[in-house]
């Protein structure tokens, strides 16, 4: 089985125009920065942050006298990897007992893959020797609570579920629930209806505030689940919930077949939001930390 890495790498790098495809170019001309300048719009990167790129390129490219397109290649990764850098976080589960549970509330529109995340997440955090409890608040739709409980089943952790029941209601009593047996962190799961329904941020924040009262304050953190290949579309999603809900972290998914991850550098231009996973599969081991160096390596080939 190929490793993650080189799955990225390989839907990073699969359109004709791909970032990696420009560097068969030999010379160091314009011709060059202006397929560079293709690529990079190709791969979702935005006007705002491919000049912001090629600009910090052309620096390097003259400052340290490069004459090949090979050089280019590594100083454009040096380039991307500072522009990510930006985005870099790595969560910690709180060792006091006093601040638990640590209650991370998880949204995103559907499809995005938040289910699938969570079930990842909640894979990662036991490796980590930390003991998990899913709250089902997408108590409306059937299949999400169905979906959440195949995730549950399959990590061996509880999901406190409750159909019809007021999403906030639900998170509260898995806040009750954890405490009384120590479990180190709740998991949310919330609906995911289209960011554009006000109803829906108005149900988040009801969520946040609700659970707000069994932690004296709103959750520990809270992350937006954002498809990978839904370029603008997914920087404005991440716009809108950071609005609602001041975003901790995002989770960005389907990395692993996609040619569109520029889409963190539009993310890092315009709306920086801390990417803390990158989803690269549908298997419950298919979520990595974000590491902008590695990212940049795979997105320049
Ligand atoms: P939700 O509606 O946001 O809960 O989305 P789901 O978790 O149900 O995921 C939607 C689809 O995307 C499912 O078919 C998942 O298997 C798939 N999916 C989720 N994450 C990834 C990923 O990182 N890579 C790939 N290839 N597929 C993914």
């Amino acid at each position: 089985k190929k490793s993650w890495l080189a799955r990225l790498k390989q839907g990073l790098s699969r359109t004709g125009s791909s970032i990696a495809g420009v560097f068969g170019y030999v010379k160091v001309d314009e011709a060059l920065f202006e397929q560079l300048e293709d690529a990079l719009l190709m791969a979702d990167c935005g006007v705002t942050a491919t000049q912001k790129i090629l600009a910090g390129l052309r620096a390097r490219v003259k400052s340290e006298r490069i004459e090949d397109a090979a050089a280019v290649r590594t100083a454009l990764a040096k380039v991307l990897a500072d522009h990510l850098r930006a985005l870099e976080r790595t969560p910690q589960v709180p060792a006091a007992a006093d601040e638990k549970p640590w209650v991370v509330m998880i949204a995103g529109v559907n499809g995005a893959g938040k289910t699938t995340s969570i079930g990842k997440i909640t894979h990662h955090l036991s490796e980590g020797g930390h003991s998990v409890l899913l709250a089902a608040a997408d108590t409306f739709r059937a299949a999400a609570r169905e979906q959440l409980a195949v995730w549950g089943n399959r990590n061996q952790v509880s999901v406190v579920s409750q159909e019809g029941a007021d999403p906030g209601a639900v998170v509260f009593d898995a806040v009750q629930s954890a405490r009384a047996k120590g479990i180190d962190v709740v998991i949310a799961d919330t609906a995911g209806r289209l960011p554009t329904q006000l109803h829906l941020m108005e149900e988040l924040k009801k969520i946040a505030r609700v659970c707000g009262k069994a932690l004296d304050g709103a959750p520990h953190e809270r992350w937006l689940v954002i498809d990978g290949n839904t370029g603008q579309n997914a920087v404005a999603q991440v716009k809108a919930f950071n609005e609602a809900l001041q975003l901790t972290g995002l989770i960005v998914t389907k990395l692993d077949g996609t040619a569109k991850g520029g889409v963190l550098a539009a993310i890092a231009s315009t709306c920086p939001v801390p990417v803390l996973f990158i989803g690269v599969g549908e298997q419950l081991q298919d979520l990595q930390p974000f590491s902008a160096e590695e990212f940049a390596g795979a997105l320049t080939g």
